[in-house]
């Protein structure tokens, strides 16, 4: 197990240093901002849909380790998708990160390296926050969204 544990946190610290579709995004169609006061993450999700499907989808901000790799990993995710996948992704990793999920789904890939996050329950919102943030983003609204 603790080989697994480390396996994770390499994935984790990969994303921390280089984070994929970092950065700003041209003609985006949807953009929202998240932040997290618990820990001062703060995060802006921008994207461009076409019909139903995330042709592009980039995010900026400053946050902690948690934070940044689950954007990272998350846009990962969902680039090339339909915007629906969202929905069905969160919910299941909102599951794993909080220790509800025995059994990963296969949906959820990389993403399985935050089930340690369980054990940290202040973590939870750091994870989470990206996923908030562009089903924000998505449902178009203009206020920033906060995990408090
Ligand atoms: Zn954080």
């Amino acid at each position: 197990m603790s080989e697994l544990m480390d396996l994770y946190q390499e994935v984790i610290l990969d994303h921390t240093r280089r984070p994929r579709n970092f950065g700003s995004l041209e003609h985006a169609t949807h953009r929202a901002e998240g932040h997290n006061p618990l820990c001062g993450d703060r995060v802006a999700v921008s994207l461009r849909l076409d019909g139903d499907v995330v042709r592009e989808i980039r995010f900026e901000g400053k946050g902690c380790a948690i934070s940044t790799a689950s954007a990272s990993m998350m846009t990962e995710l969902l680039k090339g998708g339909e915007a629906g996948l969202l929905q069905t992704v969160f919910g299941q990793f909102q599951d794993l990160v909080t220790g509800r999920l025995i059994e990963p789904p296969e949906d959820l890939g990389k993403l399985v390296a935050f089930a340690g996050v369980a054990a940290f329950p202040v973590r939870v919102k750091c994870a989470t926050l990206a996923w908030h943030t562009v089903k924000a983003a998505l449902q178009n609204r203009q206020q920033p969204i906060t995990t408090e």
